[in-house]
């Protein structure tokens, strides 16, 4: 099972109740963060994750209440028994901005650390990254800075029911239960087991996180069916001037982009200083996308 911390909601700079932006994925072995605001590692803490299980780090975009804690994360990171490789992905430029940030500190170079820079284009998301449990996709946003959104997408599982393949058959995990998850027929103690008397999937999972945009095609696209999306929304309808001339989205517009898409969840983030409540923009959003809810720090999910 995937766990999802919001570990900053506010939108530009921290406020008393909100950190600016970062999202913890956290699965079996090791963390992705999305993002790195300022006070990020703070919010780790608090939230009771060791920083340096991250392995990978998704950068939607250079602005400061997205990356204005990577320095600090890094060198962190860099200070632990860190073991790994530290890859850190980003829009175009992340690879000269990485560079000089290191520059800014004066720490050991013990780690290893790979940039790696994505451009996707429009139309289908690019997979950047794929394993036998998950894959990483990405597609370009509208923000006036090289930005990018990202979806993290578990793969469907086949499973065994030991209990019942133990009961019934007498089988303990082994060889035997890898060659029937494999879809292969085994014999055990003269009777045969089929892969589909013991076997069952768990169907995939797919989470998109939208970071600062204006609207833009490619959301419902790399959004489509998802399980969770959790889009920033910084503005209020009474904004929607404001929001278009920032480039950014009001609630009712991520709310919108939501129903076309057709996810499961949606959560609201990124909010503007100036709403102490978020009641209306959640109302707001509410009009087109009952089930919205709105993100708070620490708020966890699970995909
Ligand atoms: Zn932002
Ligand atoms: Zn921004």
């Amino acid at each position: 099972m995937t766990i999802i911390t919001i570990l900053g909601t506010s939108s530009m700079v921290p406020t008393k109740e909100r950190n600016v932006q970062a999202v913890l994925i956290e699965r079996p072995g090791e963390l992705l963060l999305v993002d790195c605001g300022e006070g990020t590692q703070r919010q780790m803490n608090i939230a009771g994750y060791s920083r340096a299980k991250i392995g990978k780090v998704l950068i939607t975009h250079w602005h400061g209440d997205h990356v204005g804690g990577l320095i600090g994360l890094i060198q962190t990171i860099f200070n632990s028994e860190y073991t790994g490789t530290l890859h850190i992905y980003g829009p175009k430029g992340s690879k000269m901005r990485v560079e000089h940030l290191r520059k800014t500190v004066d720490f050991e170079d013990k780690i290893s650390l790979e940039v790696h820079e994505l451009s996707p284009g429009p139309g289908e998301p690019l997979r950047f990254f794929e394993n036998d449990d998950y894959c990483l996709e990405c597609t370009p946003m509208r923000h006036g800075t090289p930005t990018i959104a990202y979806a993290y997408v578990e793969k469907e599982k086949v499973r065994i029911n030991m209990e019942y393949a133990h009961k019934e058959y007498g089988l303990k995990s082994g060889p035997l239960v890898g060659r029937l998850k494999r879809g292969t027929a085994v014999t055990f103690k003269g009777r045969e087991i089929r892969p589909e008397d013991v076997c069952y999937r768990t169907a995939s999972k797919r989470l998109v996180i939208i970071p600062d945009t204006t609207l833009n095609n490619s959301v419902p696209v790399i959004a489509e069916s998802a399980d969770l999306m959790i889009c920033e929304s910084t503005y209020g309808n009474e904004h929607e001037e404001k929001a278009q001339q920032y480039k950014h989205l009001t609630a009712a517009q991520a709310a919108l982009l939501a129903q076309q898409a057709g996810v499961k969840k949606l959560i609201l983030t990124h909010f503007s200083q100036r709403y102490k409540q978020v009641d209306a923009l959640l109302e707001e959003a509410r009009v087109h996308f009952p089930e919205a809810e709105a993100a708070y720090d620490f708020m966890k999910l699970e995909l």
